[in-house]
């Protein structure tokens, strides 16, 4: 996947901070380790990623979507299903002429984040909950960061380093996307729009209400950041076979019995996906 015709700018020093409660110290990146000056130390992980998860903020043993939802998304990509996705968010950078760094949390599987370093050569981090996601990133793409960390709790990213935060159907805590952004910098929400799958949600779910995240989105925002503009990426494509399998997989994590039955039984649909791209930006304090 990493074609290597460009390295990654480096991270600004000082950009990740330790992870531990009330230290918050900058963090030193070594071949290997990663350490404050108060003596907390993390290994980097065999693959590449940094697990800067923090006991308290573990939601589970494996906290984050499962090594087979990580797997069926990545299938899913390199079906080319969701380059549209990809190109929507590069052409919404380019548009707000972003120079600075570039976190993304709830990077999944990595290949937006990817795609922002490879095309604009921004410094980039992708932090997710998963260490399957972050580990199959950290190997694909091994000249980008990654780290693992709770988006709805602590970034461990010091205050206004980046020059733009993106959460891409990822978490949305907002009074953090803010703390981590400058002040002059932009946040790009990322949500699933009414429309998004709906034949999918129709086949399975016996109807397709419409999602309201965007509205939703904004509403979250309220207090630290506010709306610039509006987009929309929308397509659709013909889905069959293991295409249709691994996204349901993606879609329904924890489908029951007789929703897992209707999705064997469809052998082909066509499939709309809708995305709403949300332009915010730091309300003053
Ligand atoms: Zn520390």
């Amino acid at each position: 996947m990493s074609d290597g015709a460009r390295t990654a700018a480096p991270l600004p020093p000082g950009w990740l901070v330790c992870p531990v409660r009330a230290c918050g110290e900058s963090l030193v990146l070594e071949h290997a380790r990663a350490s404050c000056p108060r003596g907390h130390a993390f290994d980097r992980a065999r693959s590449g990623y940094w697990n800067l998860l923090q006991p308290q903020d573990r939601a589970a043993k494996h906290p984050g979507d499962a090594r087979e939802v990580v797997h069926a998304r990545r299938r899913t990509v390199e079906r080319g299903i969701l380059a549209p996705l990809r190109d929507a968010v590069l052409e919404r950078l380019r548009a707000l002429a972003v120079t600075g760094p570039f976190l993304d949390v709830g990077a999944g599987e990595g290949f937006v984040a990817a795609a922002v370093a490879r095309d604009l050569g921004l410094p980039t981090v992708g932090v997710d909950l998963s260490a399957f996601a972050s580990e199959l990133s950290a190997k694909s793409y091994p000249e980008l960061t990654w780290v693992v960390a709770n988006g709805d709790r602590k970034l461990p990213f010091c205050d206004h380093g980046a020059a733009c935060v993106s959460s891409i159907t990822g978490p949305k805590h907002a009074p953090e996307l803010r703390r981590v952004l400058a002040e002059n910098g932009h946040a790009l929400l990322v949500v699933n729009g009414d429309e998004d799958q709906r034949e999918l949600r129709s086949a399975v779910l016996g109807s397709a209400p419409p999602t309201g995240r965007a509205a939703r989105a904004i509403e979250l925002c309220a207090g630290s950041l506010e709306l610039v503009s509006q987009h929309s990426a929308k397509w659709r494509v013909r889905l069959e076979g293991e295409a249709l399998v691994d996204l349901a997989a993606t879609t329904y994590r924890g489908a029951r019995h007789s929703q897992r039955e209707r999705l064997e039984a469809l052998e082909s649909l066509d499939v709309t996906f809708d995305y709403v791209l949300l332009v915010l930006r730091p309300l003053a304090p």
